[in-house]
């Protein structure tokens, strides 16, 4: 029997799967999405309500209220500021605004699950570098860009290992990229970086018209459930990517929210330093009982357990606690209540006890 016929990349493509248990109604304990544990504060929740009541208009399409606050935040044009249906929409939009034939997107791999799928869907040819101790090799992606390069995704901190890269190795990274080549910031995790050699794609944007970064209101703003994020480049860039981008793509709530979430900023933010404080808790416990985990950047950690991530997953989730499991490679558990990331610690305690993993006899960091 004829089928109808879509594009091939569809049959290979594998679709997303969220984490078993999340969604339904067994309410896993979720520290598998890295979202806030932190509910919208009151302000936030009634500009949502409020939205409600301009449900049967479309929303501004230009986001233009919402631009020129990002704007002034960020000291930028508002000819500078692109807000998106989430920075991943931003990303969809990117690479649809590359793919032309033969083009390529170099990325370090493992990192964000969503760059092949969205490369494989605009028709970009995904080079993929893999990681050096969990981190970004600068230096060897650099290596792999070519006259077919049209794109460098550079997670920071990367999703999922959590690790960042230092100013002045990203500063030599992008000296070597040709000035007509695009590089992407996706700094997602940004606001809970605490490390002092970091440096945000912002402070580098004069240096290098070619970069632009990608921010969200998912994480640490805690409004993932609304889909809104946004990116910051010359107004070059960010006229022409406009048009990749369908119009009305960011609703008038997401819109409102992302308002109130702007005005909220400093509360906003001390929940973001909790949850570095519980990263830092939940990694030292993890330490001194001996796992390897590697310094993570975000609101999430990584455990490289290789061969022992699947079984590791499973446990988690037999314990009631939901986890990213890349099989092989190793689990992500996003740091979320005290009380849910106190629950990971005794599965992560009680599964050592049971697979008699004595210290020192540690997994390694499996992800090279
Ligand atoms: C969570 C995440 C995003 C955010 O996606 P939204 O579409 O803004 O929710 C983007 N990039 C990375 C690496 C992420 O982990």
């Amino acid at each position: 029997m004829p089928v109808p016929r879509l594009r091939a990349v569809l049959d290979d493509l594998v679709s997303y799967q969220p984490t078993e248990g999340v969604y339904g109604p067994a309410r896993l304990r979720p520290l598998s999405a890295n979202e806030s544990p932190y509910s919208p504060l009151p302000s936030i929740v009634a500009a949502v309500a409020a939205a409600g009541v301009d449900a049967h208009r479309y929303p501004d399409p230009g986001c233009g209220e919402l631009t020129r606050a990002l704007a002034r935040r960020l000291g930028v044009g508002p000819d500078q500021v692109l807000v998106g249906g989430g920075s991943v929409a931003l990303l969809q939009s990117l690479l649809h605004a590359v793919g032309e034939p033969g083009a390529e997107v170099v990325y370090a791999w493992r990192s964000f699950e969503l760059y092949p799928v969205l490369a494989d869907l605009a028709g970009v040819r995904s080079v993929r570098v893999p990681l050096t101790s969990a981190a970004h090799d600068l230096s060897a992606m650099a290596d792999r860009v070519t006259d077919a390069t049209r794109l460098v995704l550079v997670c920071n901190p990367n999703n999922p290992t959590g690790t960042v890269v230092g100013a002045d190795m990203l500063r030599a990274f992008l000296d070597r990229i040709p000035p007509t080549c695009l590089v992407a910031l996706d700094e997602a995790y940004f606001e809970y970086v605490r490390e002092p050699a970091a440096v945000s794609g912002l402070e580098l944007r004069a240096a290098y018209p070619n970069l632009v970064v990608l921010r969200t209101f998912s994480k640490a703003y805690g409004l993932a459930g609304l889909r809104v994020g946004y990116l910051v480049g010359t107004a070059d860039v960010v006229t022409r990517l406009r048009k990749a981008c369908l119009a009305y793509a960011v609703n008038g709530v997401a819109q409102r929210a992302a308002l109130a979430a702007l005005d909220l900023e400093g509360e906003l933010l001390r929940c973001v330093g909790a949850t570095v404080a519980e990263r830092t808790r939940v990694r030292h416990t993890l330490l001194t009982a001996g796992w390897d985990v590697p310094d993570g950047h975000g609101n999430f950690l990584w455990l490289g357990l290789g061969a022992h991530a699947a079984g590791f997953g499973l446990w988690c989730i037999e314990s009631g606690i939901a986890v990213r499991t890349f099989d092989g490679e190793g689990v992500r558990v996003s740091i979320g209540s005290v009380e849910d990331n106190t629950a990971f610690l005794a599965a992560a305690n009680e599964w050592q006890a049971r697979t008699a993993m004595a210290k020192p006899a540690v997994p390694t960091t499996a992800v090279t």
